[in-house]
């Protein structure tokens, strides 16, 4: 008899975006003239930039040629991209990479999903509350969490991220081998300055753990002294894996291309305490697995290390802080908690007094039309907190916080 993987069992259903949905519709139904805005997507709006079209058609009339005609690719990515990616994105930081560092993939949610596979079932493993989910469902999935019990997983550090610690992660008491980090954060928009992430890196180094460093939101930083990857910290080079994407950056959350960064000096123990390369197994394990990004997606992904294409992936980033700076600004006139919203396109906010995540949720739909994200959704840290993203248009970010100054009583 076929048996099924019981860790999937542990998993609660899918219960944040099917509620939100369900809650949605049911408005919808009772109030079929509402004009509703969705603040609560993580997806992008605005089309690929123009520079990205013009690699995309090029690279199709290729294919469409049998003299430029591709098949299969190199598994791990082509140079023309892997070349750009370390020249533009990390040598400028002062940061050097060899192209068998770098693996080109259909995005980051796959890769930060995956990479789970390559370490041992037995690893403690740390996320930050709240977190996005990816990180803790997969290890859930893969029989690294334990049990369910009062909303957290008895196998999982859990790092507070709160208005209390300026959502800063202290380290954990008890002592940890994976630790995943995401900053700029999705969901409470918040960064890490350079000194916080040195005190993770030096902790990694001291515990023989392994940092994956989600930055895929690494392009909305405008402030100075934030790290735009982790290899900017001294001795990262030996305990961090970095996760990045074109996803929000570039508009590819429907094209899909990201890629990820492995060091060759990143080790990992055996269980007879020798060192052992993780380069080496995520290129075993992405060789076996995956068989490449699409030629046509690739040449688009290059495209936005042109000249223009770097201007134009520049004037996206700033067309959705706009509306970020609208947002808290917005809300703050109004008398609301924000936090985040100026390296990143989340705002997170604490819901007012007498509301938790979800009852202010209802408020929002009711009161002005507008869908946001309950922050209990991403954790039990996140109860009391609200998250709002900048990816809609500008009008009707605008419109959004127009209803929310005149129509809204706290
Ligand atoms: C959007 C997002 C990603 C990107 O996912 P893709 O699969 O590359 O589209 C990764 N991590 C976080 C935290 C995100 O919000």
């Amino acid at each position: 008899m076929a048996l099924i993987n019981e860790n999937y069992l542990k998993l609660p259903g899918s219960y944040l975006f099917a509620e939100i949905a369900r809650r949605v519709a049911k408005f919808k139904e009772d109030n079929p003239s509402a004009n509703i805005i969705r603040l609560g997507i993580g997806d992008v709006t605005r089309p690929l930039p123009e520079a990205v079209i013009k690699g995309l058609h090029t690279a199709v009339d290729e294919m469409a040629d049998g003299r430029t005609f591709r098949g299969y690719g190199p598994e791990q990515g082509y140079q023309f991209l892997i070349e750009k990616i370390i020249a533009t994105d990390y040598q400028s930081l002062g940061i050097n990479l060899d192209v068998d560092e770098v693996f080109v993939s259909d995005g980051s949610k796959s890769d930060v999903g995956n990479i789970q596979e390559i370490f041992g079932v037995d690893n403690k493993v740390a996320i930050t509350d709240p977190v996005y989910p990816v990180y803790l469902d997969t290890n859930v999935m893969a029989g690294r969490s334990g049990d369910l019990l009062n909303g957290k997983f008895a196998g999982v550090t859990y790092l507070t991220c709160n208005a209390d610690n300026n959502f800063t992660p202290s380290l954990p008491e008890e002592k940890v081998d994976i630790i995943y980090l995401c900053f700029p954060n999705n969901p409470t928009g918040t960064t890490l300055p350079k000194g916080e992430l040195k005190k993770w890196v030096d902790y990694a180094r001291a515990n023989g753990a392994i940092i994956l460093y989600d930055a895929a939101y690494e392009a909305y930083i405008q402030e100075p002294g934030i790290p735009h990857s982790i290899y900017e910290i001294e001795g990262a080079k030996d305990v961090a894996i970095e996760f990045r994407t074109f996803s929000k950056n570039a508009g590819f959350t429907g094209t899909r291309c990201a890629f990820t960064v492995v060091p060759k000096t990143v080790m990992a123990a055996t269980k007879d305490g020798s060192q052992y390369p993780l380069n080496k197994l995520w290129n075993r394990r992405q060789t076996t697995k995956f068989n490449g990004v699409p030629y046509i997606v690739q040449r688009g992904a290059e495209a936005v290390y042109t000249p223009a294409g770097q201007q134009q992936i520049k004037a996206l980033v700033s067309y959705y802080m706009a509306n970020a700076k609208t947002i808290r600004e917005g809300l703050k006139s109004v008398g609301l908690a924000v936090f985040g919203g100026v390296n990143a396109p989340y705002i997170w906010l604490k819901t007012p007094q007498g509301y938790d995540s979800w009852s202010f949720f209802d408020k929002l739909l009711h009161d002005v039309n507008i869908v946001g994200t309950p922050g209990a959704g991403f954790g039990p840290v996140g109860e009391g907190y609200f998250r709002l993203t900048a990816f809609g248009s500008q009008e009707s970010t605008q419109e959004a916080i127009d209803r929310i100054k005149t129509q809204l009583s706290l």
